[in-house]
């Protein structure tokens, strides 16, 4: 398309212009810093820095910005002029090398888990130099990491590029033993699908719970919704489409490849995917796609939810992180080639996912874990939060063989013998079929998609990648002392398969019997995030990122608290904007039809005696018992909320106590507000409803 080639990248200070507008010395240099991880002296930041600020004021920036990920899960930015006054009381734009690698944002508000001491309030960002500089509105950013003064990682990126560096590391060491001295570098790559909500700005304008915390808490079903699937792949509507396309010429700009958009399952639901990148930038970009998918909604008169689970009853949001590992000349190491040799290197690499999936079940489900997401997994529409593996028919069976030592299919006479034979292809529809699967191998890449629609997808790459780091670790170790590699691959691949094959299930992840059947088979099932965060602090897990230099212990505790206090504080707000809403808008306007019950009992008796008023008394009888009903549940979740107080315990504690109290609570209140919406006159629902919002926009 014509807008796409001459639109992409035009807000990127990327490789290309870098080439045109740095000093050729400058260049290699910097090209070297990006490639190999060496140091930028400061000579070259400063030609970088000004080449980047003439670029960005042509093109109407005024100021810059270091873009940081804190654990907050949004974005962070402080805005910085160019301006720099002068002796004489003039003013010069500009913008120095010191100031392009590093900054010092006060970040004494963004949640450090206790890691920055108040008193040392600063943190610093540093430039990563893999990720490309844009530019947003007027502001220049510059993708950066955020550490605190001791080094240690405040925000979800700096672990995500030591995730990067550990499979990179391990990924070499296999690779040479298969004879590959070519391959510099091994990067994973991801394409994250996004799935969102749009609803009319008009009516989230008027709902609380949904401006205070992004999903409805409140509200009966309307009497159609997802039953038909006629939303899922049809027509576009006008606005939408138009939406879509802004959307699109915004991130194309941004050079963020964005490819496929569709509807999804629910009404008002939609996807968006890109095409994959590099794990590092394609979390920059799905950061900058869900700001600017918010950020252009309202210019349209809609709002973006993001939220996992904004509508009770119909399907919730997710992100499918689709994921591979690739050699710096570009192979795809989980393609399974055409020959015996590169088929013997898929084995490994697939094994060496298999392995990690299993030994790290409750990593990925704690990467994943969320208040918003814990409404899904596990639900009838998403992944279950029990993690497994589908691989498909074909290829499991071809595993079965090598773990037996079996014949494969009719036509193999021989053993199938790893390194000697050649796999059969696997078209890509009978690999890509169950859509229930957690975690489903798609013909040349894997498919994680128990992400919630608002997470970061640095956390579970992170995981992926370290967890897989270490299954290679471990071969490598065992492969490099071999006295015959063949043997020993074999071997290696039979007992691995044979010792991982529980995570293997190929079956509907939805059905009851497999819940049962994943138990029997020993695997987890962490239905919330407080049943699986404790798992984060495990030995095995801290030594699994301490060993790969991902996270230090000190920063796994950190995160451990900041991910417990944030599910605590999430509900908290939930259950202070349901008793808002309860006792200011839904209780008053539900007496009040009451009264017009009543008077209009009155009215009809006053003016013919004997008046049937069944359908007036029965209703009045019905709604006051309901009324007084939930009266008492919203007293109940204040007493829940109150009595925490005089609790003593610790975070984990306090956590599991809002999952249990506080949400069974609340779940109770919105029962019985539901039951009255659903008989109430519609003109005392104080509020836009199901049906306004999810079939509101036209
Ligand atoms: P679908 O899942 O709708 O059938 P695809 O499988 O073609 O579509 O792609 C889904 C996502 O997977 C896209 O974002 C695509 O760019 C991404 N993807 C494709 N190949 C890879 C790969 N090697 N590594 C990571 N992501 C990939
Ligand atoms: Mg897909």
């Amino acid at each position: 398309m014509n807008t796409i080639t001459s639109l992409f990248g035009t807000n990127v200070f990327s490789d290309s212009v870098m080439r045109e507008r740095l000093p050729k010395e400058t260049y290699k240099q910097l090209q070297r810093t990006m490639k190999e991880g060496k140091h930028l002296d400061n000579a070259v930041a400063n030609v970088v820095a000004n080449a980047m600020k003439d670029w960005a004021i042509e093109k109407g920036a005024t100021h810059f910005t270091h873009w940081f990920q804190p654990m907050t899960g949004i974005t962070a930015e402080k805005h910085d002029s160019f301006i720099t006054p002068t002796d004489d009381g003039r003013v010069i734009l500009e913008f120095s090398g010191k100031e392009l690698i590093q900054g010092e944002p006060d970040a004494s508000s963004f949640p450090s888990g206790g890691l920055r001491a108040t008193f040392e309030a600063r943190g610093y960002t540093a430039w990563d130099p893999t990720s490309y500089a844009f530019i947003k509105g007027t502001t220049l950013c510059i993708p950066t990491a955020f550490c605190s003064y001791g080094g240690e990682a405040l925000d979800k990126k700096t672990p995500l590029l030591r995730s990067m560096e550990a499979i990179n590391r391990q990924a070499l060491r296999v690779l040479r033993l298969f004879g590959d001295t070519a391959t510099t570098a091994v990067k994973t790559t991801v394409g994250p699908e996004q799935e969102y909500f749009l609803v009319e700005k008009e009516m989230f304008d008027k709902r609380p719970d949904l401006i205070y915390t992004g999903r409805t808490l409140f509200g009966a079903k309307p009497p159609k919704g997802q039953e038909l699937d006629d939303h899922y792949f049809g027509t576009i509507k006008t606005r939408v489409a138009e939406f879509m396309e802004d959307l699109n010429q915004e991130l194309w700009k941004l050079g963020v490849l964005a490819k496929t958009e569709h509807n999804e399952v629910a009404p008002a639901q939609h996807e968006l995917a890109p095409i994959f990148s590099t794990t590092n930038i394609a979390t920059d970009h799905n950061q900058l796609t869900m700001e600017l998918m918010q950020r252009i909604a309202k210019k349209h008169g809609l709002v973006c939810l993001l939220h996992e689970k904004p509508f009770a009853g119909v399907n919730g949001s997710g992100k499918h992180n689709n994921w591979s590992i690739s050699t710096s000349s570009g192979k795809n190491l989980l393609d399974p080639g055409d020959t015996p040799h590169e088929n013997a290197q898929f084995l490994l690499f697939l094994c060496a996912v298999i392995q990690a999936v299993d030994d790290y079940q409750d990593l990925l489900r704690i990467s994943v874990a969320s208040a918003g997401n814990d409404h899904r997994l596990g639900a009838n529409e998403a992944p279950p939060a029990i993690v497994s593996m589908f691989l498909g028919s074909e290829l499991t069976a071809i595993l079965d063989s090598i773990e037996k030592d079996e014949e494969y299919g009719t036509k193999e006479k021989e053993l199938w013998k790893v390194g000697v034979h050649i796999l059969p292809r696997f078209p890509k529809d009978s690999t890509d079929r169950n859509r229930t699967s957690p975690f489903a191998f798609t013909g040349n890449k894997f498919e994680f998609r128990m992400l919630g629609s608002s997470d970061s997808i640095s956390g579970a790459n992170i995981v992926l990648n370290t967890a897989v780091a270490e299954s290679l670790r471990q071969y490598a170790d065992m492969l490099e002392q071999a006295s015959d590699f063949n043997e020993t691959l074999h071997t290696l691949i039979r007992e691995t398969i044979r010792r991982h094959k529980r995570i293997i299930f190929n079956g509907n992840g939805y059905d009851e019997q497999w819940v049962a059947e994943a138990e029997r088979r020993g695997l987890l099932n962490l239905k919330t995030t407080p049943d699986c965060l404790p798992y984060f602090i495990k030995p095995k897990n801290i030594k699994l990122f301490a060993e790969h230099k991902v996270f230090t212990e000190a920063e796994i505790h950190a995160r451990y608290e900041i991910l417990l206090e944030n599910y605590s504080k999430i509900l908290n707000i939930e259950a202070l904007t349901m008793l808002d809403m309860a006792n200011k808008d839904l209780l008053p306007s539900y007496s009040a039809y009451t009264k017009q019950l009543g008077e209009t009992i009155a009215a009809k008796r006053a003016a013919l005696a004997d008046a049937d008023c069944s359908y007036e008394e029965e209703r009045l009888r019905q709604i006051s018992g309901l009324c007084g009903r939930m009266f008492r549940k919203t007293k109940a979740l204040e007493e829940s909320l109150l009595n925490l107080m005089h609790q003593d315990v610790d975070e984990l504690g306090k956590a599991q106590y809002y999952r249990t109290q506080v949400f069974g609570a609340m779940n109770e209140l919105r029962i019985v507000a539901d039951e009255i919406e659903g008989v109430i006159d519609r003109k005392f629902y104080p509020y836009p409803n199901y049906g306004d919002l999810l079939f509101g926009v036209r």
